[in-house]
């Protein structure tokens, strides 16, 4: 885009991979983005694109195969990936919060084995939280691991698993009462789990089961799936970080880091929003003149183009706090709500500009008419956003009376 979402500041190692992305983008998603989603397909040719640029390891530090690159580098790059489609975005994003959580928590063992296979795109990762009875409580969770020798037996159902068909490796979420007596808080009796097995569907590994797909109104191509655990014994080596009881805290770091990359999609299904509206407006005519021309379709595109700046600037922030090494819980939930509800609106404006046609499955827009809506639930609901920031100002800004 020549003028909006720029950023100050970069390195010529950003600029340079940013543009490389940006021209896979426009030359290997867009074409074929919208006829592979009405298929449900999952774009392989676009994953192995992105795999020989490197991409499933840019942020994975160099001494394990990775580019080492930062939160914004990574963010900047999910922006491009979602201004093409979307569901290409989700297909790196929860790889990348395992290699994070990995990067963060594992041990020295568990780094050196998966994170060279992951910075390669050899083996993929998922994260399960969600249960068919919970989302926004985790704490709520009833999955569970009970110790049996070396090793744990994992039963229980998990549901909404992004590339949870795709994925060789799944970061689960369960409650281990192992070394945790009843009546310890909730977040403390929970231990992620590294769960390596087959892709596909159906039992992939002994007392594991991906029953299938989701059917889904948008975010298609990209699988999303249930997981099934039934009496499934994982070693003991395979608690992530080596010790029980971590878990909720290592999934909300996942989470944070996942925030400014949800962010970082909006931003990039807005611009492409906002690119569709304002080259269409230009094109059609009413009343003698270009929509473009009449001030009221003007203002849209104002209204829009200002969302899309304030979104990226947004984003931007919360990335380069992450990667100044300060949480950046308030600055990510902050980003999340704003770029996803933007997101939503510009979208909207888009789709209202289109008039008739853009009702119709030939045009762009219908595709992310369908697809926003995810942004509002995914890693954490615009609820549960506002109560994340509320939390952190009521901290900052204590009442000193
Ligand atoms: C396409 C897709 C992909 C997903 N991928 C993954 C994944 O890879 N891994 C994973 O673990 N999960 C995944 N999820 C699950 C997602 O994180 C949850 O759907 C989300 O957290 C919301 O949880 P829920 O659906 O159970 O809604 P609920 O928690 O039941 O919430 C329902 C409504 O109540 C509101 N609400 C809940 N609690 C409060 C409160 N205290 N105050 C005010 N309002 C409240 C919510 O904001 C929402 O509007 C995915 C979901 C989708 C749709």
């Amino acid at each position: 885009m020549a003028r909006l979402a720029q950023t100050a500041g970069l390195t010529d190692v950003q600029q340079e991979i940013l543009k490389t992305v940006r021209e896979f983008v426009d030359k290997e998603i867009i074409p074929v983005a919208t006829e592979l989603e009405h298929r449900d397909e999952y774009p392989q040719q676009i994953v192995d694109g992105l795999k020989e640029l490197g991409l499933f390891g840019l942020m994975i530090p160099e001494e394990y195969g990775g580019l080492g690159e930062s939160l914004l580098t990574y963010a900047l790059c999910v922006e491009e990936i979602a201004r093409g489609w979307m569901s290409v975005s989700g297909i790196i994003n929860t790889h990348f919060i395992v290699a994070y959580m990995l990067k963060q928590h594992g041990t020295q063992e568990q780094k050196d084995y998966f994170l060279p296979r992951m910075a390669a795109g050899e083996t993929r990762g998922a994260f399960s939280m969600s249960e068919p009875g919970l989302g926004s409580d985790v704490s709520a969770i009833t999955s569970k691991a009970v110790k049996d020798g070396d090793e744990y037996v994992l039963n229980g159902q998990k549901m909404w698993l992004t590339n949870g068909g795709t994925s060789t490796l799944v970061a689960v979420l369960v409650r281990s009462d192992e070394g945790h007596p009843e009546g310890t808080a909730p977040h403390k009796s929970m231990t992620t789990f590294l769960v390596e097995k087959e892709p596909g569907f159906g039992e992939v590994r002994p007392g594991l089961t991906i029953p299938g797909k989701i059917d889904k109104m948008g975010y298609k191509g990209v699988d999303t799936t249930e997981l099934i655990m039934d009496g499934l014994r994982i070693p003991a080596n395979r608690v992530l970080g080596g010790v029980t009881g971590r878990g909720f805290y290592q999934m909300m770091d996942g989470v944070e880091v996942g925030r400014v990359n949800v962010a970082a999609r909006g931003c990039g299904v807005a611009q492409r929003a906002f690119e569709l509206g304002v080259s269409y407006a230009q094109q059609r005519h009413t009343f003698g003149k270009a929509i473009a021309q009449h001030q009221a379709i003007q203002f849209k595109l104002a209204e829009m183009a200002t969302k899309v700046e304030a979104a990226h600037a947004m984003m931007v922030n919360a990335a380069r706090k992450k990667d100044s090494g300060e949480r950046n819980d308030l600055e990510a939930g902050m980003a999340k709500y704003l770029a996803s509800e933007y997101c939503k609106e510009v979208v909207e404006d888009a789709f209202r500009i289109h008039g008739g046609y853009g009702f119709s499955k030939e045009y762009e827009i219908e595709r992310l008419y369908r697809e926003a809506p995810m942004l509002l639930i995914g890693e954490g609901t615009a609820e549960i956003q506002k109560m994340i920031i509320g939390r952190r100002l009521l901290e900052e800004y204590r009442f000193q009376g």
